[in-house]
């Protein structure tokens, strides 16, 4: 977990606060270059996930790419010394002012999710005297086995276009001047540990290709996002996930074409378990059923148990004393606001320190003022 030299150096700061272990992150880093970038694939960062001026450095350094859902990310990305041919830009509903930085930083890619927003970057393309390069956005209809709130590749799911709108697409393809559709990009949902779905999202790639190459379009470009989960229990044992079973998945499954590329967007699993909210204990209260540890972070500072039922592992970084049970609750005015319920943990008290775990991806970039909060801040290990 954490050594006696950094719990000790947690003492000294004010919490609540992020902390991230940039030795892991780079760790992790390396285990995608190994089994990924070695295969020759190009890993984009979902810089959704933490934004972060010295995680984007590591990122980097790395050699990915940066995968972004809004124009501001793609200044973030550019800010961090990404360039243009490193972005990918998806979204189901990019303004036109977001569409025009993406033009304007000539990107590698806009991953389209309607046959609107394709006309409309069309045209704005034209006026800018460019061409856009395009992966259309394909529903895959693929059952990614994860919560629904983080489900995107069914049919029910506001993201990318079905199948039944592609005779429309190859309609359109003529007359849209100034795109240049590249390629064809998928993302079907988030923390899936299954490699199952991924097996099945490669075999309706597959179809996919044949069904463009029958209407006279090739690709250069296969992007099957992200979404590869991280172990939110098992924290200390499996603090980097098992990139080289994921890549082998496509490495075995895709019926590549001559020269073609194949993309990914992971976001979770890259930046998950190097980011732990550190926050202090300030009451415990006795109830009927257990006790509540409430802690000076919240829902505020981590949103995810609120919003999607989340588990995040609560670890005490300062007490070894035999256990009892606690609910550890934030100070925020919502019920919601629980990080864990019924949960044994060795007996704490005011002033203790505790570790919510695997925070790292989707925690302080989804932190909010509610309740007039300070903005939380970060830490970073050497
Ligand atoms: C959020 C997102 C990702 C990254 O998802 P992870 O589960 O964090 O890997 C990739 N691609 C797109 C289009 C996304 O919206």
């Amino acid at each position: 977990m954490f050594d006696a030299q950094t719990i000790k150096s947690f003492k000294s700061q004010k919490t609540p606060f992020y902390y991230y272990d940039l030795g892991l992150l780079r760790r992790t880093l390396d285990e995608i270059k190994n089994h990924g970038l070695s295969k020759g694939y190009h890993v984009h960062f979902a810089i959704k996930a933490n934004f972060n001026l010295p995680i984007l450095e590591e990122v980097r350094k790395a050699g990915l790419g940066i995968d972004c859902v809004s124009g501001n990310e793609i200044k973030r990305a550019v800010e961090a010394g990404f360039t243009g041919d490193q972005l990918a830009f998806a979204g189901v509903g990019k303004t036109d002012e977001e569409i025009q930085v993406g033009l304007d930083h000539d990107i590698f890619s806009f991953n389209c999710e309607s046959l609107q927003e394709l006309e409309i970057l069309n045209g704005l393309a034209q006026k800018s005297g460019k061409t856009a390069n395009v992966s259309i956005r394909l529903n895959p209809n693929v059952e990614a086995k994860t919560h629904r709130y983080i489900t995107t590749g069914l049919n029910e799911n506001k993201f990318g276009i079905t199948a039944d709108r592609l005779p429309k697409l190859f309609d359109m393809l003529p007359g849209l001047k100034n795109i240049s559709l590249t390629g064809i990009h998928f993302h079907i949902g988030s923390q899936i540990t299954d490699l199952q779905p991924f097996t099945d999202l490669c075999n309706r790639v597959n179809e996919m290709q044949d069904l463009f190459e029958e209407n006279g379009v090739r690709l250069d470009h296969i992007n099957v996002g992200g979404g590869y989960g991280i172990d939110y229990e098992k924290v200390d044992e499996n603090p980097i996930p098992d990139f080289k079973s994921f890549f082998e998945v496509f490495d075995r499954n895709l019926e590549l074409r001559e020269g073609q590329q194949v993309h990914f967007e992971l976001g979770r699993s890259i930046v998950g378990q190097c980011g732990s909210l550190i926050s202090k204990v300030l009451y415990i209260k006795e109830g009927a059923t257990t006790n509540f540890a409430v802690v000076d972070a919240g829902m505020t500072e981590l949103i995810r148990p609120a919003l999607y039922q989340a588990n995040h592992r609560v670890d005490v970084l300062t007490s070894d004393k035999p256990h009892k049970t606690y609910d550890v609750v934030g100070p925020i005015c919502e019920t919601s606001d629980t990080f864990q319920k019924g949960i044994q943990l060795p007996e704490i008290e005011r002033g203790d320190l505790v570790a919510i775990r695997s925070a790292g991806a989707y925690g302080e970039v989804m932190s909010s003022a509610y309740n007039l909060r300070d903005r939380v801040k970060a830490v970073y290990s050497k």
